[in-house]
Parts: structure tokens; C-alpha cells; sequence
């Protein structure tokens, strides 16, 4: 998800998590992070245009499967405002112009909404199908993470490195498990450091020059695992679970993100980033990326976690 707010063709396009500021007020009995949404699944509609390869649609069905069998969206979904179940999903191949009328703004891949209805964006880029990137499926478990954070939190997205690192953790912890391979393989690079001198940028902003893969906000993730591996020894499966979810899910009851951190992992957000000055920056050594990198191969989770190994840890 991208956070780009803003007048798109004249009309407001709103990113949805954008808005939340944790100041629901509701009764937290009615929300339990533990159960799925409680009227009958949190269904999607799928709108995918024929210029989507036959293949890409058939993953992208056992994809969407598999997420709803393994983090059903929370039922505290319904809290959210805008968000209503079918939510509608429009997906088409980059190739060719957004091909759905009724939402004529379209692009990228996004969470949005219009103030009255919110929806799934995936434009498929057309290089990722041509040249079978793990990207054109990784995207889709992005996108539907999100929802499952925004019912998991009732809109809070604060702060975005573990709003935007969580989502790409889990494409790539994904990936590791259905595909055998993911961007951790080669040490997600480029993990640009140009925003690391100050952390706590990246509570504020990700993307833009930051963090333009947001890599840099994976690889905060990835040292916060460590941290808890290594200061609580957690094993490394529920480390990331933590993450993942008790996190987003204490900012219910404590819509301070900072307050909730320090309760969850039992370390304060300042504390955590003074640990970040240990991880080596090296210049580039590839000729399509220029600038300085972080090089934390010791970082990258192990090879044979998977996705529902963290999903499920608390309970194993
Ligand atoms: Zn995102």
C-alpha cells in the first residue's frame, strides 16, 4: 500500500489506513482479535480482467484460499469505518488501461477508498507476468494483509516501518513457503540506508526517497525479531508473530503506538532504534543501485520458516 493520498484525476482518493489515528472509542467487547469476522466470513469480490494471464488468476484463487484459511480477517473488521464485506478487489495486467469504468482512478497496488466504499487495487505490472516475478503473486499477499491489519487494529496503521514491514514480511515469508524462494534470499537487497541516521523518520513517512521498496522498514522488522530472539529468547517463529500481530492487535486498548510497543515487546521504540547503529552500511555493489545499503545477511529469517510456522507459533 502505498500512501498516497491526494487528488487523483479530480477526484479524492483516500488511503484508507492513512486515516486511522487510534481514537475509536467503541466498547472492545464487541471486537475480539482472535475470532474471524463474526457475520459470516469477510468475503472479497473478484474483479479480474481478461487481460490477466489464466495462470496469475488461478494462483491468485489459491492465494486468496489460503490467506482466508490461515489469518481470517479479525471480526473487528466491522468496526472500521467504509469497510464492508464483499470488499471489491480489481486486478489487471498493467498492459493495458485500468478496464474498470466505475473506478476510473485506479493504479498500483493499494488499499483505497472514497470515503464511502473501500477496495483492493492490483495493477499487475506487465514485467512482472512477462518475466514470472515472484512479485505478481507477493503483491496480492500484501494487499490482503493490510485488510487483515485493519481489522486486527480497526484502522491504526501507526507506526508505517511495522505497518509496511509487516505486510512485506509476510509476502515474503509467503513466497519462502509456496515458492521456495523469496527476497530474503538475496538479503533483500537494496536496503538503502540514506534514512537510518534517523529512525524515527520512518514512523512518519517509508516511502519517497526513504524507502522507495520499503526494505528499510523490513529490514527494522527483521532486527526487531533478533532483538526479542536474542533480549527474551522467543523462538523465531513467534518473534515475528508478535510482531505481526500482538502488536497490531494491543493498539485496541492502547491506540498509543509507542505505549503499546514498549507493553508488547517490552522495550521502548527509542531504545529499539539506538540497537540499529550496530548493522554495517557498504556502499553498493551493484551497478543498478547506487548509493549506500545496509549488508545484514545474519538478519535473514531462516530458510525454512514459513508463514503459518509464525502464524500459528503462540499456538504450537
Ligand atoms: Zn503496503
Amino acid at each position: 500500500m502505498r500512501r498516497a493520498g491526494g487528488l487523483v484525476g479530480g477526484v479524492l482518493m483516500v488511503m484508507v489506513s492513512g486515516c486511522g489515528t487510534g481514537s475509536y472509542s467503541g466498547s472492545d467487547e464487541q471486537c475480539d482479535t482472535s475470532t474471524p469476522y463474526a457475520e459470516g466470513d469477510f468475503s472479497f469480490t473478484y474483479n479480474l480482467d481478461s487481460s490477466l494471464p489464466g495462470e496469475w488468476v488461478e494462483e491468485f484463487t489459491t492465494i486468496m484460499g489460503n490467506l482466508n484459511e490461515w489469518a481470517p480477517v479479525p471480526a473487528c473488521v466491522h468496526d472500521v469505518p467504509e469497510m464492508s464485506s464483499p470488499m471489491n478487489i480489481y486486478a489487471w495486467n498493467g498492459a493495458v488501461e485500468n478496464p474498470f469504468p466505475e473506478k476510473p482512478d485506479m493504479q498500483g497496488a493499494s488499499i483505497s477508498g472514497d470515503g464511502s466504499e473501500t477496495w483492493m487495487v492490483l495493477e499487475i505490472p506487465e514485467y512482472d507476468l512477462t518475466y514470472d516475478s515472484l512479485h505478481r503473486y507477493s503483491v496480492i499477499v500484501h494487499e490482503y494483509w493490510h485488510v487483515y491489519q485493519l481489522g486486527l487494529t480497526r484502522d491504526n496503521d501507526a507506526p508505517t516501518w511495522l505497518w509496511e514491514g509487516g505486510a512485506k514480511v509476510a509476502e515474503e515469508f509467503y513466497s519462502q513457503q509456496e515458492y521456495g524462494q523469496s527476497e530474503f534470499d538475496n538479503g533483500l537487497f537494496p536496503i538503502m540506508a540514506s534514512g537510518l541516521s534517523q529512525p524515527a523518520a520512518f514512523e512518519e513517512y517509508v516511502d519517497g526517497d526513504l524507502d522507495i521498496n520499503y526494505n528499510t522498514s523490513t529490514f527494522m522488522v527483521l532486527a526487531l525479531a533478533k532483538e526479542l530472539q536474542e533480549a527474551q529468547g522467543l523462538s523465531e517463529a513467534r518473534a515475528f508473530e508478535m510482531i505481526l500481530k500482538d502488536f497490531q492487535a494491543a493498539k485496541l486498548t492502547e491506540p498509543d503506538w509507542k505505549i503499546a510497543f514498549a507493553a508488547t515487546f517490552s522495550v521502548s521504540p527509542e531504545e529499539f532504534y539506538a540497537t540499529l547503529d550496530q548493522y554495517p552500511t557498504v556502499a553498493s555493489d551493484e551497478d543498478w543501485f547506487e548509493g549506500d545499503v545496509l549488508d545484514v545477511p545474519s538478519l535473514m529469517p531462516s530458510k525454512d520458516l514459513t508463514f503459518t510456522d509464525v502464524l500459528s507459533a503462540s499456538a504450537a
